[in-house]
């Protein structure tokens, strides 16, 4: 049974107080905390059981390989991947799209050629895709959201052309908490021979994931937002895909063979995978992924639609703030911006004296922001383990910063 008090017991940073009170971390959506057991995985990896993985003979060197390889299937698991394999490690979602534009397109893509991409997408589902329009002239389509921040999947059907060769779009938007029916972009996608790249960084955290049934060639993960250790993650490719990569990061672990004129390359996905990896991080995150699917990814989703939709209630009743983004399916990231002169950061300053942590920015979404005609706003981003009474206290706080900037 959901019971977000014992979960609240988990997180040992949950009990502390911030400028004399009670934390309420709404900040998920950047980060989110760690639950004690991963804490716990990450202390014992260094304090018992480390070593170097894959190259050693010796029992710590086995022992940390055999723990740090189990996480592969456990993240298989988690997405529900049937294949293992399909699995690379990264150190987060924006190792795992470069992996994907380096190892990927930048071999099979060429002048004139076109990358679909929402408007609502992260820098990170950006920024290397401009790599490639800067670089060898490929073209960037981009697909609006309707004014209440939904993106019609019809829509990024239709902008594709025949010099296409990848859409690549986020599952929840990290600003407007919007979610986007990828399944149907990748059935549509794959009628017309188009491979896709989803951006599951922020859906990944607040609803169950199966990569099998959405169907996508490509689908992102960061570990830091699934309340495992920053620089963990990973990406799942689909084989025939794999297949089309060269590798992005040359080094150890990912070579069958050196010589002086010339190499050959492990087998997927270590192909993929140069240099010593983030050991810990990623044992540390499959311990974070087995405690989510412990508690389980519909109650975690059940819980988090209620304070969905509890938020914006409060919110929506604020009439001197304005919520970016009313979607119809949405998660709970709340982006909004206040009437009046105070900038985002002047907010969450404000916000932080009592205790309310928010980001206040752009959120890495220039595009986005664009589209809206806004500056910054503050974004307040909801996890498994708050409550509707950090809400009240999100709107309590908000109420003082109206009096103050008014
Ligand atoms: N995509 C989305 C939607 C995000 O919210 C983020 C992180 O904020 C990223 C990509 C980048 O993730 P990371 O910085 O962990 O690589």
């Amino acid at each position: 049974m959901f019971d977000v008090q014992t979960i609240r017991r988990d997180f040992p940073i949950l009990a502390r107080e911030v400028n004399g009170k009670p934390l309420v971390y709404l900040d998920n959506g950047a980060s989110a905390q760690k639950p004690k057991v991963v804490i716990d995985a990450i202390t014992r990896a260094y304090a018992e059981e480390y070593a170097n993985v894959h190259r050693g003979l010796h029992t710590l060197s086995n022992i940390a390989t055999e723990k740090y390889e189990a996480v592969r299937g456990t993240i298989a698991r988690f997405l529900g991947a049937a294949d293992e394999e399909e699995i690379v490690f990264t150190s987060g979602t924006t190792e795992g799209i470069n992996l994907v534009a380096y190892g990927w397109a930048m071999p099979n893509l060429g002048p004139g050629d076109e990358i679909v991409l929402s408007v609502m997408e992260h820098h990170a589902n950006i920024v290397p895709w401009h790599f490639l329009r800067e670089r060898q002239g490929v073209v960037l389509k981009w697909v609006d959201v309707d004014a209440a921040g939904n993106l019609d999947p019809q829509a990024v059907l239709d902008a594709i052309g025949p010099k296409t060769k990848l859409v690549a779009v986020t599952q929840m938007s990290n600003v407007l908490g919007t979610v986007v029916d990828v399944a149907a972009i990748a059935r549509g996608a794959r009628e017309k021979g188009v491979p896709v790249l989803v951006d599951g960084s922020q859906a990944a955290v607040h609803m169950p994931v199966n990569v099998d049934e959405i169907g996508a060639d490509f689908y992102a993960i960061t570990g830091h937002k699934l309340y495992g250790p920053s620089g963990s993650g990973a990406i799942h490719i689909r084989k025939e895909r794999m297949n089309e990569m060269r590798p992005f990061l040359g080094g150890g672990d990912m070579i069958r063979e050196v010589h002086k004129d010339s190499v050959t390359y492990n087998a997927p996905p270590m192909k993929f995978e140069a240099g010593t990896p983030g050991i810990v991080q990623q044992i540390g995150l499959g311990v974070a992924l087995d405690y989510m699917m412990g508690i389980g990814m519909a109650d975690i989703a059940a819980h988090e639609q209620a304070i969905t939709g509890y938020a914006m209630d409060r919110l929506g009743g604020l009439n001197w703030l304005q919520v970016q983004g009313r979607a119809e399916h949405r998660g709970a990231i709340f982006s909004f911006t206040l009437d009046g002169p105070a900038h985002a950061h002047d907010i969450s300053t404000v916000l932080d004296k009592k205790g309310v942590a928010v980001r206040a920015g752009q959120h890495c979404a220039g595009p986005l922001m664009d589209h809206l005609g806004v500056a910054a706003t503050c974004r307040a981003s909801f996890a498994m383990y708050n409550t509707p009474e950090e809400v009240d206290k999100l709107v309590e706080a908000l109420e003082l910063c109206h009096e103050l900037f008014a």
